[in-house]
């Protein structure tokens, strides 16, 4: 087994060799500790047929614990400057792939058909930028990739929207935007001592594996997050009064969106935070009809 790229010391020793100064722009906080990132490694459930998508390697702290736990990882990277940084600390290992590109720019269904062809189980594992976690989320996800799921850091308080359950006030679009998806569930909470710089926020990292089954069925699904993101609008306001500055002509058909609360049994004073996914669902079915 290779030294760890991940400690204080040698992640030092390789910023000084290439000189290289973090881009906050970038969301670049290294990561200096080992035994977070097996935890991170180990909450994916790899094995050694495994193929692992990760999305800024920096100087390949975590790519290197993939290298070593699946059978193929494929690492995206915006930063040039980093890529011979890489290809010296990952030179042990030759089942990586570094992929120079924005990954929201990136086909990544095409990059896996490429460089992972016959591998059945793969997930995304990465400590994401923060500043573009929720982008790349959803880009993900709406890619429909053949992927498990996904294990990421992002800053704590994000990964409390994505797993807030109704009724709380965390709970908003974005819970309903990824739950669709994914089971989200915080595994574990992570101190900014363990980052090199240590960022403002606190970390956690989430799992999130894909449902075999939406928890619910709708004849829309692009609706179903219109209508949802429509009534959060305003927090405070009710859900009657949100669908009607919310959705394209609402005002005009105060009547329809009355009789689809009825339809979808939803009282007009409640307030879209405490509506569960299936009854955005029923709601977003029976408003089809004149709003889609
Ligand atoms: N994985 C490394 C670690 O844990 O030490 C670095 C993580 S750092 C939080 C985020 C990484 O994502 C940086 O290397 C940064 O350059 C890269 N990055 C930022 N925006 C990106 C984008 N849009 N596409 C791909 N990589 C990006």
């Amino acid at each position: 087994m290779h030294k760890d790229i991940a400690t204080p010391i040698r992640t030092q020793e390789i910023l000084k060799k290439y000189g290289f100064s973090f881009k906050k722009s970038l969301g670049q906080n290294f990561l200096i500790d080992p035994n977070i990132l097996r935890n991170i490694v180990s909450h994916a459930d790899l094995t050694e047929n495994s193929g692992a998508i990760e999305v800024g390697p920096g100087i390949g702290a975590l790519t290197e614990h993939l290298a070593r736990s699946a059978k193929k990882v494929v690492s995206f990277e915006i930063d040039q400057r980093l890529l011979p940084v890489l290809e010296d600390t990952l030179s042990p290992y030759n089942n990586v792939s570094i992929i120079h590109s924005d990954i929201l720019k990136a086909d990544v269904a095409k990059v896996i058909a490429d460089e992972m062809p016959g591998i059945e189980d793969i997930m995304v594992v990465a400590n994401l930028p923060y500043y573009v976690t929720t982008p790349i989320l959803m880009k993900l996800l709406n890619d429909r990739l053949p992927i498990r799921g996904f294990v990421v850091m992002m800053q704590k308080e994000v990964a409390d929207r994505i797993t807030a359950k109704p009724g709380t006030k965390e709970y908003g679009s974005l819970s309903i935007a990824i739950q669709y998806y994914v089971k989200a569930d915080i595994a574990m909470t992570v101190p900014k001592t363990v980052f090199m710089p240590q960022p403002n926020v606190d970390s956690a990292v989430l799992r999130l594996i894909k449902h075999d089954e939406p928890p619910v069925k709708v004849i829309d699904e692009d609706f179903l997050f219109v209508v949802t993101r429509a009534s959060f609008v305003q927090r405070r306001k009710t859900i009657y009064n949100n669908l009607q500055s919310g959705l394209p002509n609402g005002k005009a058909h105060k009547d329809s969106i009355l009789e689809a609360l009825e339809a979808a049994n939803i009282e007009p004073t409640r307030r879209g935070e405490t509506l569960s996914i299936q009854e955005f669902g029923k709601l977003a079915d029976a408003l089809y009809p004149v709003f889609a």
